[in-house]
């Protein structure tokens, strides 16, 4: 065996060492020979090298040669404090840090001159507010995670936990979902639910398809038609229910699921309520009519969802019909068509003749397929609303869409702020059934309340589970309503709030931010060149995004699509939207801007964008003050710390405040930055002092004032970009 080496590499110091250790420890750890043989040939044998036993005076003229060796003893019978003096502190199980972690602590006595001024991380400051943040929680987060992600300390996690009746020993034992929502409602933040599918069943799923298009270009006709088509349907006479979605059985054994309800605000609706149920956007547009305004829309929607599109070139039936005139027209709007060597599939159909239904699925079955579409079918359901209705005799009943899980009869659910226990699930042919699997629509029964169309629908293992839930998000959606409402009031227009919303989130993330717009014109051209003219405003702060551009006026589908996107609505020489569209807008914090000067409507929009802007801190002296004399405060007792010295100073120019940071700055040269613990005028703590006034003030951490030396303190100033226009009409955003 060869020899393990026990020491590091060293010079004759520790070979000395070595030899005291060897007349007092055996050395050897040979199997492969014989130690006392070794021994008897070599008088003071101490090692091995390169196979040959050597005493030490062999030992050290090796050594000599080659200067540094690897001392290759290991005791065996070592004592603790044997090996604690070879530095094998691990041996002894002992915790020792390691060389070189360390530095040697030395005085600092030069001042940090040359190090470059770092700003003091800013507090968030108190009204961007918690209810803004959204967390991500999951099954089995300590509170030690979840108080980090909430930004909140652990003892206020841990008087929640007990006010809600959880009993938790430890910060590091884990907590179920609903007991982390309901601690984050209690904080006030959004909570996005992570759905873990460790360990589950994961099969292929039907795609659940949304269709989508212009108005009379026979969206709702297509849908009857392929309800028509699907084989349950056919075999049970007819689907005999209305769910708000149906699913189309195909011959081969495979099925799509369609939501529907056609047209733009449904789809918006869910989506803004954060139910991504649409996998494929079906896209109609007749083809004796063409694309028009709402197929426009259709696509933006589809596209800021982030969907794929299939579309179905509608009543080519008719002898007007011209579908290659559609495929250019949707080429020439930037929508990538397969035979123009894209990836969006085109098929032509006619819901009245029924002919190319079989292809649309084909198609629809082709996308699904790419998408490699899959959820996890065991274990709790995770699914949305898609549709409520109060019945009369059944109360409440929502048409849900399960996403993942089994939904289960007999369950206790929370649907949006609502809950109750699924007393019934029907399915689309109004038979009953214990149970729904992914990619369903079911009707289930026995909700307390009537929930919202994108509300989700979570399973929970008691019903005062499902109590507590659900009274916590109504506490919470109404807490999130007054605020809504309060700082509309205090802006005095209640769409102001969503700039508001994201000044919050800024200090944190100083990055780009987007601004989205929706442009909407008397023609095409008018809309093209505001498009552009906005786009010149793109800055490096702030992103100009233009998620939807249409001819006609401001319809309530853009309302809802500047909800869900977040954007303002910018009109050019249109008509002022009806007051019913206003009033949406209003309710929804949309901002609608109309103008007919563009230049008008740059500034406008510049402005924004510069409210908007995260800005960059920068810091500046806000005063400087001069230090007259110095006292010194003694016998403070041990526990409030060392002795405190004061600097008596006058203010020479601007004025000190007490929350700033201070600069100490002598013969010129920077000696110290620190936060100040103290200013007082005539003996009386205060919060700033003015030009030409004495005070008194302590820096933390800082002792070694000279009288002479100045104190300046240092403000924070948030610089935001300016909108900048020349006189020949240019305009851009100065950061
Ligand atoms: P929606 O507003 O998009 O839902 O359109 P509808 O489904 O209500 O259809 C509008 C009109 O177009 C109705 O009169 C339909 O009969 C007609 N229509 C729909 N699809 C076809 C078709 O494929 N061929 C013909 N000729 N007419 C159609």
């Amino acid at each position: 065996m060869a020899w393990r080496a026990a020491g590091k590499k060293g010079t004759f110091p520790s070979l000395t060492k070595a030899l005291s250790v060897r007349s007092r420890y055996t050395a050897a750890a040979a199997t492969k020979f014989d130690l006392e043989e070794a021994q008897r040939t070599t008088p003071v044998f101490v090692g091995q090298v390169q196979g040959c036993f050597m005493n030490a005076a062999q030992w050290k003229s090796n050594c000599t040669n080659q200067l540094t060796y690897r001392f290759p003893i290991r005791s065996f019978h070592a004592s603790p404090e044997m090996l604690a003096w070879k530095k094998e502190p691990e041996a002894l199980g002992l915790k020792i840090q390691k060389k070189g972690k360390f530095k040697k602590r030395t005085k600092d006595s030069s001042p940090p001159v040359e190090a470059p001024y770092v700003p003091p991380k800013l507090k968030r400051a108190a009204s961007s507010s918690l209810s803004d943040r959204t967390v991500e929680i999951f099954d089995g987060m300590t509170t030690v995670e979840l108080a980090k992600r909430c930004g909140v300390p652990i003892s206020v996690l841990q008087d929640i936990l007990i006010n809600v009746g959880e009993k938790v020993d430890s910060e590091y034992d884990p907590l179920s979902i609903d007991i982390s929502e309901l601690i984050a409602m209690e904080i006030g933040v959004n909570v996005r639910r992570l759905h873990s599918n460790e360990g589950a069943e994961v099969l292929p799923r039907p795609p659940v398809v949304t269709v989508m298009g212009h108005v009379d270009h026979g969206k709702t006709s297509l849908l009857d038609a392929l309800r028509l088509t699907s084989v349950a349907a056919k075999e049970a006479g007819g689907i005999t229910q209305h769910l708000g979605a149906f699913v189309v059985g195909m011959p081969s054994g495979a099925s799509i699921t369609f939501l529907d309800t056609p047209g733009h605000a449904a789809f918006s609706a869910m989506r803004q309520r954060g139910a991504a149920v649409t996998d494929i956007v079906v896209l109609v547009v007749a083809a004796d009519d063409g694309v028009m305004p709402q197929t426009l829309e259709a696509m933006s929607h589809a596209k800021a969802a982030d969907v794929p599109i299939v579309v179905a070139v509608n009543k080519c039936d008719k002898s007007a019909a011209n579908p290659e005139r559609v495929k250019v027209q949707l080429a020439t709007e930037g929508l990538p068509l397969e035979e123009m060597g894209g990836d969006v599939q085109v098929v032509e159909v006619s819901a009245v003749t029924k002919t190319g239904l079989d292809k649309l699925e084909e198609a629809l079955l082709l996308q699904a397929e790419m998408m490699d579409l899959k959820s996890r079918v065991d274990g709790p359901a995770q699914a949305y609303v898609v549709e409520a209705r109060v019945d009369r005799g059944r109360g409440p009943l929502a048409t849900a869409i399960v996403k993942a899980g089994t939904l289960v009869c007999g369950q206790h659910v929370v649907v949006g702020a609502e809950w109750g226990k699924i007393r019934a699930i029907r399915d689309m042919l109004g038979k009953s059934t214990d149970r729904a699997r992914p990619a369903t629509p079911v009707e289930i029964e026995g909700l307390k309340g009537l929930p919202m169309a994108g509300d989700d629908i979570i399973v929970v293992h008691s019903e005062e589970r499902a109590r507590m839930l659900s009274d916590g998000r109504k506490k919470k959606l109404e807490k999130d309503r007054l605020r809504r409402k309060m700082e509309a009031e205090k802006l005095g227009l209640a769409s102001e709030s969503n700039l508001e919303d994201e000044e919050g989130e800024v200090e944190e993330k100083p990055k780009r931010v987007e601004m989205a717009i929706i442009v909407k014109g008397d023609v095409q051209g008018t809309v093209q060149a505001v498009t552009d003219a906005l786009k010149s405003l793109d800055s490096t702060q702030v992103f100009v995004n233009i998620v939807h551009g249409g001819v006609g006026p401001i319809s309530e589908s853009d309302v809802d699509l500047a909800r869900a996107c977040g954007a303002v609505i910018v009109g050019f020489n249109i008509r002022t939207p009806p007051s019913s569209i206003n009033q949406a807008a209003n309710k929804a914090g949309i901002k609608i801007k109309i103008h007919r000067v563009i230049y008008h409507l740059l500034e406008d929009i510049g402005n924004s964008i510069v409210e908007k802007a995260p800005g960059t801190f920068e810091t500046q002296v806000a005063g400087e003050a001069q230090i007259l004399s110095i006292f010194e405060l003694k016998g403070r007792s041990k526990a409030r710390g060392e002795d405190v010295k004061i600097a008596g100073c006058r203010v020479i120019d601007g004025r000190l405040i007490r929350s700033s940071t201070m600069r100490i700055v002598r013969s010129g040269e920077v000696v110290f930055e620190g936060s100040c613990t103290s200013l007082k005028r005539e003996k009386k703590d205060v919060e700033a002092v003015g030009k030409g006034n004495e005070c008194g003030l302590v820096i933390e951490n800082w002792v070694d004032f000279e009288v002479g030396d100045v104190i300046q303190c240092l403000e924070q100033v948030n610089r935001k970009p300016k909108f900048i226009s020349s006189q020949s009409g240019a305009v851009k955003i100065e950061c």
